[in-house]
């Protein structure tokens, strides 16, 4: 066996323990104190489980057809339809990129012209009402078998909004916007993310986006060490600007870009005192209690719950329904707690 110093040495379905790339984001990960894991027993599992199928997903496809039919979402289908193309387009333009990257006239940065291309980056997801980080990849969190599709270390964390209206019709989507929360954020992500690529492109720089409706990378430990979050009682990430109401995309990037640092936006201390996705979740997927799995450790919804009361509660989401972020603003919330509860965002925060 060679001796691979840095290197990630983990559980692989045929070789039992196998060498992944260089893992250099696991210092972050291991020493962020917003993401709990034991390194010693997380070292040799991935958290993401290779992609299957559900064992409900023929009463959700049962269920999913007399939903697409029901008098209360009479625009569903058609709006579903209208997703159609643009979700094929994301997936086609994904596919093509290595032909872009081919393309690319590579550029040597300086420090400061890294730091410019940054703020150009950050510049250009404003434009498209986005926010993001960059961190570096931490390899225990990449499908084992994706592994060859992320073969740069740094990597841009991307967040889309999920509008408060599409949110707040839950479980009727369709009924007074027009749109399906988490659908709409699809079709568009993976146009929008190509563009943001082909902007890096255009700077000299090669990289590969990622679309958020694959099982490649599990992108929320990767947004809390880019410092855009905090993990919430129900395991999803809650930010600063749109609670809970996001889904996340990333570019891994063919250069080190200076990266973000995590920060403690207080988020537990309010979850602390609240838990009312906990509370309110029809199917009791979310756990009261924090929960070891592959060396991770948090509060994690249990997919076939969820899963199964997606298919009879029709889309549910009752969880980002009620959650407080998702409806007022951060720092109104977070001035309900006592200002000793607040002393880890004093510093950012005018109070
Ligand atoms: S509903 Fe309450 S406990 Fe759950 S994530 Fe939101 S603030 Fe935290
Ligand atoms: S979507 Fe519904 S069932 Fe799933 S975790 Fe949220 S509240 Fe529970």
């Amino acid at each position: 066996m060679k001796d691979e110093k840095n290197r990630i040495l983990r559980w692989h379905e045929n070789k039992f323990l196998a060498y992944g790339k260089e893992n250099k984001g696991k210092i972050i990960t291991d020493t962020n104190p917003y993401i709990k894991i034991k390194p010693e027993a997380f070292d040799l599992y991935t958290e993401i489980d290779p992609p299957r199928v559900h064992p409900d997903t023929f009463l959700y496809k049962k269920e999913m057809l007399k939903f697409m039919n029901d008098e209360k979402t009479p625009r569903l289908k058609k709006t579903f339809i209208k997703y159609i193309p643009g979700l094929i387009k994301g997936a086609y333009l994904e596919k093509i990129q290595y032909k872009k990257n081919d393309k690319v006239k590579v550029r040597q940065f300086t420090d400061k012209q890294k730091l410019v291309l940054k703020k150009q980056i950050l510049k250009e997801l404003k434009k498209y009402d986005l926010i993001g980080g960059f961190t570096l990849i931490d390899r225990r969190y990449i499908n084992e078998e994706s592994e060859n599709i992320f073969p740069y270390d740094t990597i841009l964390i991307i967040g889309a909004e999920m509008t408060k209206d599409s949110i707040m019709e839950i479980p009727h989507p369709t009924s007074v916007s027009d749109k399906i929360f988490d659908f709409d954020v699809y079709h568009s992500g993976g146009l929008i993310v190509d563009k943001i690529a082909t902007f890096i492109r255009s700077k000299g720089v090669k990289c590969l986006s990622h679309i958020p409706f694959k099982w490649d990378i599990n992108y929320t430990p990767h947004a809390i060490n880019a410092g855009m979050g905090n993990y919430s009682t129900h395991g999803l990430m809650l930010t600063e600007k749109w609670g809970t109401r996001l889904r996340l995309y990333a570019i891994s990037i063919d250069l080190d870009i200076p990266i973000d640092k995590p920060q403690d936006l207080n988020f537990e201390e309010f979850c602390k005192r609240c838990r009312m996705c906990y509370k309110s979740c029809p199917s009791k997927a979310i756990p009261k209690d924090e929960d070891e799995y592959s060396g991770a450790i948090k509060r994690r919804v249990s997919m076939k719950r969820c899963g199964a009361s997606m298919s009879t509660n029709k889309f549910c989401g009752v969880c980002l329904k009620v959650c407080p972020f998702n409806n007022f603003e951060y720092d109104k919330l977070i001035n309900t707690l006592p200002k000793y509860y607040q002393y880890n965002t004093l510093d950012k925060r005018s109070l």
